[in-house]
C-alpha cells in the first residue's frame, strides 16, 4: 500500500468515527480515541486492534493523531519516501534498498493527549494541512 492510499483510507475511517461523535465535546472525542476504548469499539480503525496490540507499548496511548502531523511522505520521490518535518531526535531513518523511510517507533509525541489537545481539530486532514502551511510561511 502506498503512503497516500493509507492516508486517504485512514482519513475516511477517522472522519466516520468523528462524525458519529458530533454531539460530544472535543474532550469527549479525544477520550473516545484512547486505545483502551477505540481498540474495542472500532476494531477496523487500526490493523493492530484485532491482535490487541499497540504501536507503542505505553500507558494512556491515544490514537487520535495517528499518524503524526509531523510525518511527511512522497510516494513519487526517488529516494526519501518519508521523513520527520521537525527532525525529532526520537525518530530514525530506515534504509530499505535504495529508499529512505521515516521510522517513528521510538517516538510517542503524537499519542499524548496534551499534544493532541494542542493541535486538535475535528477534521483530521486539516491538522496536517495546517502544519504543512505553517512550515511554508515566509
Ligand atoms: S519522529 Fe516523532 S515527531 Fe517525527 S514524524 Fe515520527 S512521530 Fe512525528
Amino acid at each position: 500500500m502506498t503512503y497516500l492510499k493509507w492516508f486517504n483510507s485512514h482519513a475516511k475511517k477517522h472522519k466516520k468515527i468523528v462524525d458519529s461523535l458530533k454531539n460530544k465535546t472535543d474532550d469527549e472525542i479525544i477520550e473516545y480515541f484512547r486505545w483502551d476504548n477505540i481498540s474495542k469499539s472500532d476494531v477496523d480503525f487500526c490493523p493492530l486492534f484485532k491482535e490487541g496490540k499497540k504501536c507503542h507499548d505505553i500507558q494512556n496511548l491515544n490514537c487520535y493523531l495517528c499518524a503524526c502531523p509531523n510525518f511527511r511522505f512522497d510516494d513519487n520521490a526517488s529516494k526519501i519516501k518519508s521523513y520527520c518535518s521537525i527532525d525529532s531526535k526520537n525518530g530514525r531513518k530506515l534504509f530499505v534498498n535504495e529508499e529512505i523511510h521515516q521510522d517513528c517507533s521510538g517516538c510517542v509525541v503524537a499519542h499524548s493527549e496534551k499534544y493532541i489537545k494542542k493541535y486538535f481539530d475535528r477534521d483530521w486532514k486539516r491538522i496536517f494541512k495546517r502544519n504543512i502551511q505553517k512550515e511554508n510561511e515566509p
